[in-house]
């Protein structure tokens, strides 16, 4: 998952790297407030996860606390190359002498890091690297020695920057490998008139396999910009928000990848992808089926299930307890086959929800849905 620019700022901190002042809001009074605590003046930073903020608007220097309220007010509510923004952190500004460019990202094909470098640093590395190749120096890591002084040492020197980038380098290393990490990227690293090396700009992306042991996840979890989606993440769950108006369940992300195709080929659209994953107990049902209730684009949900390991029934005992629990008021369509596909629907039959409509085939099941998602 990439982190919000205030976020990865944090991590970096945390490792001894110098990083401005800064605090973030979400109202134009408190930036004021912020804008005096820093000093007066400040730089009004957009916080979406997207780069190239400068150019589109999403970084503007205030000179005084007034401008500070006044730069918030425009900012927030734009915005940024698709991202709305809702938060922006106030920095302190810094002055600069010259801007690096610092990163580690992961070279799938040699299967290691690889630090990359530039005295160019500022603009887009993209940018540099198409125009002048040779301004960008790259050098791979060896996993199993990490970045030592002396290898920092080495790779500052190749690439033109201050020697005492290499402390920060070796900073950054620390930060990839302890915060599992995929990529830490610091553009601009800025040498300042005082001489100093700051990090004015950060991006991180973190390793979703190794959430397991990063017990600082779950703060770091509220990032989520959906809130639908951040109520799925919180559950456990697969989940991804799509524009349509049919709601799709499925077991598996194959099936419920093939769901939305056929919910195309009726002529409706997905307003989700949910995979409950394998084995899926009523519980997980349950928590899908909420999460996709409470999508107010939803006018149909389809439940399309093929029980392997996962049990019909229980699926269906999950559909039976978010019925009650959420109260639904769009129709659902449930196609449920395999593992105890029969108990699964004698479950339903039980029940007997007036909203719930049981289908045999997926084409059936999905002709259904987009016929309901347009017609209630
Ligand atoms: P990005 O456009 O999303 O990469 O956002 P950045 O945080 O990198 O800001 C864009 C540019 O604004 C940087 O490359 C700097 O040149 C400039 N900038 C950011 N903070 C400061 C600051 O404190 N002082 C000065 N003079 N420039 C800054
Ligand atoms: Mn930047």
């Amino acid at each position: 998952m990439d982190l919000y620019e205030h976020q990865a700022r944090e991590l970096l901190a945390g490792h001894g790297i110098l990083v401005p002042r800064a605090e973030i809001t979400d109202s134009p009074c408190e930036a004021r407030a912020i804008a005096r605590r820093l000093g007066g003046p400040a730089v009004v930073k957009a916080q979406v996860r997207a780069g190239g903020r400068g150019k589109a608007g999403g970084v503007r220097f205030a000179a005084d606390p007034a401008e500070a309220e006044l730069m918030t007010r425009r900012i927030l509510g734009t915005d940024i190359k698709g991202h709305p923004v809702r938060t922006v952190m106030l920095a302190q500004p810094v002055d600069i002498e010259a801007e690096f460019y610092v990163a580690y990202v992961l070279d799938r094909t040699r299967g290691q890091f690889v630090a990359v470098l530039s005295t160019e640093g500022g603009t887009e590395i993209e940018e540099v690297a198409a125009a002048r190749p040779e301004a960008v120096i790259r050098v791979p890591v060896d996993p199993t020695e990490g970045v030592t002084p002396a290898k920092a040492a080495g790779i500052v020197r190749a690439a033109g920057l201050p020697a005492r980038a290499a402390d920060v380098l070796v900073r950054l290393w620390q930060v990839l490998t302890r915060e599992d990490a995929l990529l830490v990227e610091v553009n601009p690293l800025a040498l300042t008139a005082q001489g100093r090396l700051t990090a004015l700009d950060a991006k991180v992306t973190l390793d979703d396999n190794a959430r397991f042991r990063q017990t600082r996840w779950g703060e770091r979890d509220a990032a989520h910009d959906d809130p639908l989606e951040a109520s799925a993440a919180a559950r456990g769950l697969t989940y991804v928000k799509l524009d349509g108006e049919v709601g799709v369940i499925g077991n598996g992300a194959g099936l419920v990848m093939s769901t939305l195709d056929v919910i195309a080929g009726c002529g409706a659209r997905p307003a989700n992808f949910l995979d409950i994953g394998g084995g899926a107990s009523a519980r997980v049902m349950s928590d899908g089926l909420s999460v996709v209730l409470s999508d107010p684009d939803v006018e149909a949900v389809l439940v399309n299930v093929f029980g392997g390991i996962t049990a019909c029934d229980a699926v269906a005992g999950g559909i039976v307890r978010a019925l009650d629990a959420v109260r639904p008021t769009k129709p659902i369509v449930v196609r449920l086959d395999g593992n105890n596909a029969a108990r699964g629907h004698a479950v339903l039959d039980d029940r007997a929800h007036p909203l719930v409509h049981r289908a045999t085939t997926m084409d059936d099941a999905a002709r259904r849905a987009a016929h309901l998602a347009n017609t209630t």
